[in-house]
């Protein structure tokens, strides 16, 4: 088969609404290939989509999963600047609101869902909506916003025409029951702080930002080098400090280093502009939590005894340890107290009451103001 020659005219005859893409559908069953306006291409069958979806929510809740796509589908939407410069190098100079709707015109008429329209475009804000989405009736039974295909590729779209970031939101979605999957996005900065905040709010999982290059020995959260440890340190840590001076004064120094590690973590928070206590406390519980060391059952504050007690699911030390018969989370006492005399600027004590491998259920902590 004959390839055909696209040009400039193609593509302005398809923004301008004169012609669709279907002329420009070539397929060949016996070479095994399909192009789309001269783009080798694939069909989107439904149930690969499913299973990305699927895939992410193995490990993550369905909001979190939808975030997941999203960054995937970012770097697709990276891929269109060849594009750009290809309509660029033609003297077809669109605006980055025009590029993206001629994108999803060739997407949307392979398949992608209904038409786009504009809702409202300056230089900083771009809306569109859509009657529905590929993904909104392949992820129907969710019900709730599920298009992270489309705010990724938004987003990806509009990073790379601009070389400024963009993030994008679905305010409305067909598979939650709206009449649009409407989006809008807006050029922000991408900030340490920005990134900090969504991880605590529930809005992304610290997943999304790691960027690990294991061939390079090298991995960073959000732009800070961080290393993985295998779990059994503790039991490592715990045995050889005990060979050298005791068992309770080996649990006393690893409080005292633990605790001085979760100051110094809010410190590095406070250099990174966060400065209200609660949210400097509730980060660092978070990054923690989810950087494996436990799981946060509960918090609880007793402003009468001026307590805060702290349940906690399996414990990095606890499941190191498995079942002693005693309290063994000397390190994640540390940590905790260290965390909030770091966040309130305060003395405190931090004291494991309950531990999993005494036999109790949880890890239970309470911290208690230090007399002076
Ligand atoms: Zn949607
Ligand atoms: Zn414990």
């Amino acid at each position: 088969m004959e390839r055909k020659k696209i040009g400039r005219e193609d593509f302005e005859a398809l923004i301008k609404g004169e012609k669709d893409i279907a002329p420009y559908i070539e397929l060949d069953p016996v070479a095994g290939t399909y192009s789309v306006f001269g783009v080798k291409t694939a069909s989107n069958p439904n149930y690969l989509v499913k299973a990305i979806y699927e895939m992410y929510e193995t490990n993550l809740n369905r909001k979190l999963s939808v975030q997941a796509v999203r960054n995937l589908f970012r770097s697709v939407g990276m891929g269109s600047v060849g594009l750009n410069n290809l309509l660029k190098k033609w003297g077809m100079d669109l605006k980055p609101a025009e590029f993206l709707m001629l994108v999803f015109k060739l997407q949307h008429q392979q398949g992608w869902g209904s038409p786009l329209e504009f809702v409202e475009q300056s230089d900083k804000k771009i809306v569109i909506r859509t009657k529905q989405t590929f993904e909104s009736q392949v992820m129907n039974d969710w019900k709730m916003p599920v298009c992270g295909i489309h705010t990724g590729w938004i987003e990806g779209i509009l990073i790379a025409v601009t070389g400024k970031n963009w993030f994008c939101l679905e305010t409305k979605c067909h598979a939650n029951g709206d009449d649009y999957c409407e989006f809008v996005a807006d050029q922000t900065e991408s900030s340490w702080q920005w990134k900090a905040g969504a991880i605590v709010k529930g809005n992304s999982a610290i997943t999304e930002y790691i960027e690990h290059k294991p061939l390079e020995g090298k991995i960073k959260l959000i732009d800070d080098p961080v290393v993985l440890m295998p779990r059994f340190i503790f039991t490592s840590m715990m045995s050889s400090l005990k060979k050298t001076m005791g068992e309770m004064p080996a649990g006393g120094v690893n409080y005292r280093a633990y605790m001085d590690m979760g100051k110094e973590n809010v410190e590095h928070y406070k250099k990174m502009g966060i400065t209200k206590p609660n949210i400097l406390a509730d980060m660092a519980f978070a990054f923690y939590s989810q950087m494996g060391w436990f799981k946060i059952i509960k918090t609880e504050w007793n402003v009468a005894a001026k307590m805060k007690t702290i349940t906690l699911e399996h414990t990095a030390e606890s499941e190191a340890f498995g079942n002693t018969g005693k309290n063994v989370c000397f390190c994640t006492a540390g940590l905790l107290a260290g965390i909030v005399e770091g966040a309130f600027g305060i003395k405190v004590q931090g004291r494991e009451i309950k531990c999993r491998s005494k036999g109790d259920e949880h890890c239970v902590f309470t911290i208690t103001n230090k007399p002076e």
